[in-house]
C-alpha cells in the first residue's frame, strides 16, 4: 500500500484555495497555509466580485478554460447550496480596433460558450441608460457576469477543511526558496512543515518569493477601483438593468453594477504603479478618481453626478506577457509556482485548481504557455 502524498500549498486564494481542494481529492493529504487568511484585503482575490467572462480575444487559452470553470463554478453552487454567481450578462464594447473581439468570436464558438455580436442601434435600443459613442459593435455573453470574491475563496477554504484538509494560518518565511537547498517550511510561529511536495499560489507576492525565477518576469502593480451610487429611485444602473460590461474602445475600462450593494464598480484595466502587497497604502489617486468621473459622464451619463460610495485598492499579480505561470521551480522538482492571474485569474480558480492537482500529482508538465521557460524569449521588466 503506498502512503498518500503530503502536499503543503502555500496561498489560499482563488488559486491555491481550488488547488488544495483539487489535491485532497485526489488522494493527496494536503496543508494550506494562509499568511492572512482566504480573500483578505491584501490578496489578489479580495474585494466583493470579479467578472467571469468568455471574450479573450484570438489564440489562447482562457476562453475554454472559463467554459469549464463556469461549469464547475455551477457545479459547486450546486453542491454547496451557495450562490457565487450572478449571470447578469457581460458585454464587450468595441471600437475601430477591434481584434480583440473579432478574434474572440470562434473562441467563443469553439468553447460552446454563447454569445450575441450587436449593432449599435440595437445597444442603444437595449440598454439607453449607455452612451454608445465611439462603439462599433459589441459582444454580449447572456451567461457571463460575474462572481462573489471574498465570500467564494473562503467557501473553497471552508470546504477544503470539510473534507479533510488541515488549513493553518500562518506566514512561511521567505528564507532561500530559490536554494533548491531547503528542507521545510519555516512558519510565523517558528514551526516547521515538512511535505513531499509544495506548491506556492502566493499571488502578488511570487516575485519577492522567487526574486531570480519569478521576480524579473513579474510585476505587482496597483489598481485603483470605484464604486459609485447609483441615483436614489431609479432603477437604470442597477444589475438586471446594466449588464457587465467592458469597454474597448479607447483603452480598457469595465465595471459591475450592483456589486452586493457596494455601489457601481468603475476600475481602469491599465497596470497602476509597482505596488507592495504587505506594505501598500490602500488609498486610491485623486487622478484616478478624476479620470473614473470622467469617464462615468461619458459612458453613463445618468451617472455624471453619482457620489462615490467606497474605493478598494487591489493589486494585478502580472506577467510579463499576462499568462499564468505553472511550472516547477527549476531547482526543485517538488516545488511548483503558480500564479500571474495578470488581473483575469479569479474566474478561472476551480478550473486552474483541476489542471494544476492533476499535474502536480501525476508529475506532468503543463502547456509550454505557462512555463516558466517561456521567459526565456520575452523581454524582461527593466
Ligand atoms: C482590481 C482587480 C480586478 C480583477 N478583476 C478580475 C476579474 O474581473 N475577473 C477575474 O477573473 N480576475 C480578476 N482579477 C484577478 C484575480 O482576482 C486574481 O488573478 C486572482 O484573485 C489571484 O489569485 P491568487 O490566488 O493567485 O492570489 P491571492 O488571492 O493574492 O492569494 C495569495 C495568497 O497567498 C497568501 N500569501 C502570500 N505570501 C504568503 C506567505 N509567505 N505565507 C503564507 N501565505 C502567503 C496571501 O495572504 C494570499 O491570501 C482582478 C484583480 C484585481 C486586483
Amino acid at each position: 500500500m503506498t502512503s498518500k502524498p503530503h502536499i503543503a500549498v502555500v496561498g489560499a486564494g482563488a488559486f491555491g484555495g481550488w488547488i488544495a481542494l483539487y489535491l485532497l481529492r485526489s488522494g493527496a493529504q494536503v496543508t494550506l497555509l494562509d499568511a492572512w487568511g482566504p480573500g483578505n484585503s491584501r490578496a489578489s482575490s479580495g474585494g466583493e466580485t470579479r467578472v467571469i467572462r468568455g471574450a479573450y480575444g484570438p489564440d489562447q487559452p482562457y476562453t475554454k478554460l472559463a467554459a469549464r470553470a463556469l461549469a464547475l463554478w455551477k457545479q459547486h453552487e450546486a453542491q454547496w447550496k451557495r450562490k457565487f454567481i450572478f449571470p447578469i450578462g457581460v458585454l464587450w464594447m468595441a471600437g475601430r480596433d477591434d481584434a480583440f473581439e473579432r478574434g474572440s468570436l470562434p473562441c467563443l464558438r469553439d468553447a460552446g460558450i454563447p454569445f450575441e455580436q450587436l449593432a449599435v442601434n440595437e445597444l442603444a435600443r437595449r440598454w439607453p441608460q449607455i452612451s454608445f459613442e465611439d462603439v462599433n459593435w459589441a459582444i454580449y455573453e447572456p451567461q457571463g457576469g460575474y462572481l462573489l470574491a471574498r465570500a467564494a475563496t473562503q467557501a473553497v477554504a471552508d470546504q477544503f477543511v470539510a473534507e479533510g484538509g488541515e488549513y493553518r494560518q500562518a506566514h512561511v518565511a521567505k528564507q532561500n526558496l530559490e536554494s533548491g537547498q531547503w528542507k521545510s517550511l519555516l512558519l510565523s510561529d517558528a514551526s516547521t512543515i515538512v511535505a513531499d511536495r509544495y506548491v506556492f499560489a502566493c499571488g502578488p507576492w511570487l516575485g519577492k518569493l522567487f526574486p531570480n525565477t519569478v521576480g524579473p518576469h513579474f510585476i505587482s502593480t496597483k489598481q485603483d477601483v470605484f464604486f459609485f451610487g447609483t441615483p436614489a429611485g431609479d432603477a437604470r444602473y442597477d444589475e438586471g438593468n446594466v449588464p457587465v460590461w467592458a469597454d474597448h474602445s479607447d483603452h480598457f475600462m469595465y465595471g459591475i453594477p450592483g456589486n452586493q450593494g457596494r455601489g457601481f464598480k468603475i476600475a481602469d484595466d491599465t497596470r497602476g504603479p509597482e505596488f507592495d502587497p504587505t506594505a501598500g497604502q490602500r488609498l486610491v489617486s485623486e487622478d484616478g478618481l478624476a479620470a473614473a468621473r470622467r469617464y462615468l459622464a461619458y459612458r453613463f451619463p445618468g451617472m455624471k453626478d453619482a457620489p462615490l460610495v467606497e474605493t478598494r485598492v487591489c493589486q494585478y499579480e502580472d506577467t510579463t506577457d499576462h499568462n499564468f505561470i505553472v511550472d516547477r521551480h527549476p531547482g526543485s522538482a517538488n516545488v511548483w509556482i503558480v500564479g500571474g492571474g495578470s488581473g483575469h485569474g479569479f474566474k478561472h480558480g476551480p478550473a486552474l485548481g483541476e489542471m494544476v492537482a492533476n499535474l502536480v500529482l501525476k508529475d506532468e508538465t503543463a502547456d509550454r504557455l505557462y512555463q516558466l521557460a517561456r521567459f526565456e524569449t520575452i523581454p524582461r521588466r527593466s
